[in-house]
């Protein structure tokens, strides 16, 4: 039934299937969010490959998540028998990376230069801002690093941007010097990864003629979010008899603080002389309710494009809105909901969280844990954004690239090995000024640092020397060993949990190197991607590709893999996804819309975007909450509730009654947690006994306040096993989350 691609067409409605079908030619469909531009987008993919229209190699297409990727193979994997792996999907950044690392020789990069995270590059910045002796107060690293990705994204190198004033001047110095250090070091920055293809190809007639002729169609998805330089980098690619088609919807454009232009889309048209524009008005995913507050509130905005968009869903659950006195109480109600949406039959991952900034995911986060509701956060503090993790994450880098001197400096006195603030200044004083990395540069350290430095630089030699042939968990393994780093959080009074992550570590590695498909481009390049010029690209070590991963997809793994969990992320983060309920928190003026925006009405359209975009990811279920105060960076606020909530239908809505304070203390006697997620450290209930009787065994309840001799005051947060079995979690205020023998502790309950 695949042959010709027929059987995929049945379900399309007359306008996709139109879109789906149209000549190889380039074209625009914007549409409205929910009304299958995604599903269009891989159809015509699979449709275009059935006819044999062209080959698995001649398509390229850009998704804007790598979730978003993932999901796109995945569904090309079950239309067609197909090894969607070799194809090329994904990201602006990934797949400029996959093409960087083919052709690192020609982009003037070292064979195995490895990428910076937004972290590592603040801090790069901060050397470098550091060494040219300039005060950090009048230019922070922060604002630095934000200029520098600006002026990479609209393809500027420190030469081609405009000096106005003696400040710019400076800016520029500093975008001059960052460019050096890191070519030192070997390293590249996100932004980076783009503009050195685009001018890679620029300047390389042969190389760009060739990925012109290759890449026949090339598709991309949220168009509406992408930036001048992804624009001129697909010009770039487009040949003669390349068919480019481009999906979006201008009400979900949320990226213009980082360079995304609506415009491109107007350029579009007529640049790549489209002749073909397609609307879709027919909205898949939610249901009348959830569909009328999202239409009735952009109404409100003035710049659009004008799009219909309607259901034959029926009308469904009206959306609930809930005002809560905190923002503790307004996290325990979502947890409620969680939970009783999850009893009625709703997988965890069928539902989403939504905040407009990451600070808001930490009450969250602990009312979650305090159930041991598994979850997951997209963004934001993230596993591998963690203090130990990038420690350890530094020392395999170095195993890689020992010339890559943020690395170097994170870890060359951690754990502490007697290596004095003197002499790594020494060491940098002295790689300035010849020009090297600090690696090359101990010989010429003296004095008493000398001997530490020397010893630190051995053991990353006999550790290089002894993962030779390692796989890459035994690798992890052993530079968690060998490094200090295990022990040293071991001996830490507080350091279980980081022990816990490092050990993480190695099963992230593990899974990386056996789960299908992960990493696997970086890792082997097909044989049909010989480049004219027969460069091939180093075939990289897993520990490489690891390593990419690390950086390009953080924080996939909070739930252990495979497990049910409630996710969470920002509604920026949520772009292009769909879940069947979904809560949207935090609706206070100032907080959402930004306070950044309230008196600036361009900006406010755009928050109201990012609303559009949040309402539209619910197909059954959407939930709005807002608190009356709410502690945040430290202070507590006392907020009103959205204007955006004005904003909607009121006959869409259903206000939920808000309960007295006092009933707030009491968590709801739950299941208890069959495993946690790795904030309690691993899976801890014994499958086979019987948590849900547990839940308030012997007297004891979840949630319940106590006292024990040694550990002071805490709260109960499990309960499992039965008679002499039977144990107790409980989280001490200040000796954390502890397991008891229940008919061993001494607890007193708390009134
Ligand atoms: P967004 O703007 O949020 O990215 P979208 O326009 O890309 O949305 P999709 O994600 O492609 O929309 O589709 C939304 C939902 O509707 C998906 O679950 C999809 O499978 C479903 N859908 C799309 N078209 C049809 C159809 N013709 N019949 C049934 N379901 C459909
Ligand atoms: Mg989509």
């Amino acid at each position: 039934p695949l042959r010709d691609g027929s059987a995929l067409l049945r379900a399309l409605n007359p306008e996709q299937l139109a879109a789906v079908t149209l000549p190889d030619e380039s074209a625009l469909i914007l549409a409205g969010a929910g009304s299958g531009k995604t599903r269009v987008l891989t159809t015509r993919i699979a449709w275009l490959l059935a006819q044999g229209r062209v080959s698995p190699a001649g398509v390229m297409a850009v998704t804007f998540t790598n979730k978003a990727a993932k999901e796109m193979m995945t569904r090309l994997g079950a239309m067609l028998p197909l090894n969607v792996r070799s194809m090329w999907i994904g990201t602006f950044h990934g797949l400029c990376h996959r093409f960087l690392r083919m052709h690192w020789k020609a982009a003037g990069l070292p064979a195995a230069f490895q990428i910076m995270d937004s972290g590592d590059t603040q801090s790069a910045v901060k050397r470098v801002i550091k060494s040219l002796g300039l005060d950090e107060e009048r230019f922070p690293a922060r604002q630095q690093s934000w200029f520098i990705a600006h002026c990479k994204e609209d393809g500027q190198r420190p030469g081609d941007v405009e000096v106005r004033d003696a400040h710019a001047q400076t800016q520029v110095r500093i975008y001059q010097a960052y460019e050096e250090q890191c070519e030192r070091e070997g390293v590249v920055d996100f932004a980076e990864l783009l503009l050195r293809t685009y001018e890679l190809l620029a300047r390389d007639e042969a190389l760009r003629e060739h990925y012109r002729n290759r890449f026949r169609h090339i598709l991309v998805d949220e168009f509406q979010d992408t930036n001048r330089l992804q624009y001129l980098w697909l010009k770039m690619l487009t040949g003669p008899r390349t068919a480019v088609l481009a999906v979006g919807d201008d009400d979900q454009s949320i990226y213009a603080f980082r360079g995304a232009r609506v415009d491109n889309m107007q350029d579009f048209l007529h640049e790549f002389q489209v002749r073909h524009q397609i609307k879709l008005e027919r909205n898949y995913r939610s249901s009348g309710h959830i569909l009328d507050a999202a239409n009735h509130l952009i109404s409100h905005n003035t710049q659009r494009l004008g799009k219909e968009l309607r259901t034959d869903a029926g009308a469904g659950e009206p959306v609930r809105v809930r005002e809560c006195p905190g923002d503790q109480d307004e996290a325990r109600w979502i947890v409620e909901e969680l939970q009783q949406l999850h009893r009625a039959g709703t997988p965890r991952h069928e539902t989403a969280i939504l905040y407009r900034s990451n600070a808001q995911s930490r009450v969250i986060e602990s009312a979650l844990f305090n159930v041991g509701m598994p979850y997951r956060v997209h963004g934001g503090l993230r596993f591998f954004e963690r203090a130990e993790i990038k420690h350890a994450l530094a020392y395999l880098r170095l195993l890689e690239n020992a010339e890559d001197d943020t690395s170097y400096l994170r870890v060359v006195n951690f754990p502490t090995r007697g290596i004095g603030a003197r002499t790594v200044e020494q060491l940098q004083d002295v790689a300035r000024q010849s020009g090297r990395s600090l690696w090359q540069s101990v010989g010429a350290v003296v004095g008493r640092g000398a001997a530490p430095l020397q010893a630190f630089h051995r053991l990353l030699d006999e550790l290089r020397r002894d993962t030779r042939n390692l796989c890459l968990s035994d690798i992890v393994r052993l530079v968690l060993e060998r490094s200090g780093l295990q022990d040293h959080y071991r001996s830490e009074r507080d350091g279980a949990d980081r022990v816990e992550n490092l050990e993480e570590l190695i099963n992230a590695a593990e899974a990386f190197v056996t789960q299908e498909g992960f990493g696997r481009d970086a890792v082997a390049l097909p044989v049909d991607e010989l480049a004219p010029d027969g460069e091939t690209g180093e075939i990289v070590s897993p520990l490489a590709a690891f390593l990419t991963h690390a950086s390009l997809e953080a924080g996939e793994h909070q739930a252990q893999a495979g497990q049910d969990a409630v996710q969470l992320m920002t509604v920026h983060a949520a772009k292009g996804l769909e879940f069947d309920a979904v809560f949207l928190t935090g609706l206070e003026e100032g907080l959402f819309p930004h306070e950044s925006a309230q008196s600036d009405p361009k900006a406010l359209e755009e928050e109201r975007r990012l609303m559009y975009v949040a309402i539209t990811r619910a197909r059954q279920r959407l939930y709005l909450s807002f608190s009356q105060t709410r502690l945040l960076h430290g202070q507590t606020r006392y907020n009103m509730a959205s204007r955006f909530i004005e904003e909607l239908p009121p006959e869409s809505l259903k206000w939920l009654a808000t309960r007295p304070a006092v009933a707030h203390w009491s968590v709801p006697p739950v299941a208890a947690p069959r495993s946690f997620t790795r904030h309690a450290g691993r899976a801890t209930a014994s499958g086979g006994a019987e948590p849900v009787a547990a839940a308030s065994a012997g007297g004891w309840r979840v949630g319940q306040g106590v006292f024990h001799n040694k550990f002071g005051e805490g709260v109960v947060l499990t309960l499992e096993g039965r008679g002499n079995d039977a144990r107790i979690q409980v989280r001490f205020g200040r000796h954390g989350v502890k397991w008891l023998a229940l008919g061993v502790a001494k607890l007193t309950p708390l009134p």
